[in-house]
């Protein structure tokens, strides 16, 4: 039952009608707990709220179904108009994006046309840009040009690693020559068992083994995950091998698992929360229903009630 409704929320996260008319409708269905609003300037109150908790923020501009270059341009400036919004409200927030947004199937050329734009405008400022991993066929492109850009712009960029693909390991051991910034996640995509862990217990086991890996490497590594077993590993793997907790931090998507995010703030780590904003909420807030059941019951009160 339950892979049953994971399958029909992706379904229908992928649905281009529904997505344009949810654009038309703003947020709805219980939508706005897991989206910060329509408005940039939505966005920067909820981090306001959020960082005046203890809480800093990575916002993401939604984006879905992009085709054609003047979709990707106009996403690359949504990208730099985030960074300008964050930089001149003052808030403590990074950028998070996908590469597809910017056109990365289109051309790969387009796509790092772009990302130079929005990582000009970060260094310059002072920013910090996570490119969020996609889908297995996004891949090892995302890994060359995340390569290519970490040596032009330095810690200024950095990457995701899914623990549920079997390369993850590989991956972080190629990168450890940049000492990268790295994301590390269990993975959110239908991936095949060719690529990627079909058990759970599995992907649990790599997620704590790349998480070791990466940190023992001396690298800085963004845990992200709302899964209680794993961030009580973490705290206790940094404990044993005196890793200092500038050398890592928690994230959780907004919304989701807040008292937890209130309470690892509390007690003195750092807790970065991935807030997404835009009028594309359809397909995003989609994926949050797939991956967790009990959110449509909340979805239906939700309906009742407006
Ligand atoms: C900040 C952040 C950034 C991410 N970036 C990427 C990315 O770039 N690429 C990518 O592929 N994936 C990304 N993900 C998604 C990630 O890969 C997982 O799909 C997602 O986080 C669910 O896995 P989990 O680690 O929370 O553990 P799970 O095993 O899914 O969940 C563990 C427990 O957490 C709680 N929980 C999980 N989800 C929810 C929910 N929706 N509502 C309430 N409770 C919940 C439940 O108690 C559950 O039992 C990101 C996740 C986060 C938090």
């Amino acid at each position: 039952m339950e892979t049953m409704m994971r399958n029909a929320f992706l379904y229908l996260s992928k649905n281009r009608m529904a997505n344009r008319t949810a654009k038309r409708y703003g947020l709805k269905f219980g939508a706005k707990r897991f989206v910060a609003g329509v408005q940039i300037a939505d966005a920067i109150e909820a981090i306001r709220q959020l960082n005046a908790k203890g809480i800093v923020a990575t916002l993401d501009h939604l984006g879905e179904f992009i085709s054609t270059e003047q979709e990707a341009a106009e996403a690359t400036h949504y990208c730099i108009r985030t960074l300008e919004a964050i930089a001149e409200s003052g808030v403590n927030s990074h950028l998070s994006l996908k590469m597809t947004q910017l056109g990365l199937d289109i051309s790969k050329e387009l796509c790092m046309k772009h990302m130079r734009m929005i990582l000009d405008t970060a260094k310059r400022q002072g920013q910090f840009v996570r490119i969020d991993m996609e889908d297995y066929a996004h891949n090892e492109v995302s890994l060359e040009i995340f390569e290519t850009l970490r040596k032009e712009y330095g810690e200024t960029v950095g990457l995701v690693i899914q623990a549920y693909l079997y390369k993850s390991g590989d991956d972080i051991a190629k990168l450890a020559e940049y000492k990268p910034n790295l994301r590390l996640v269990k993975g959110a995509y239908k991936e095949s068992s060719q690529v990627a862990f079909p058990e759970k217990a599995d992907v649990d086991r790599n997620f704590i083994a790349i998480i070791e890996q990466h940190l023992s490497n001396g690298c800085y590594a963004a845990v992200a995950t709302h899964d209680d077993s794993i961030i009580h590993h973490v705290k206790k793997y940094v404990k044993e091998h005196n890793i200092p907790n500038s050398q890592f931090e928690f994230q959780m998507l907004y919304g989701i698992r807040t008292q937890a995010q209130q309470e690892l703030a509390n007690e003195g780590y750092s807790m970065r929360v991935y807030v997404p904003y835009g009028d594309d909420w359809y397909g995003y807030f989609m994926r949050r229903l797939a991956e967790r059941p009990a959110n449509v019951w909340f979805v239906l009160k939700s309906m009742f009630k407006s």
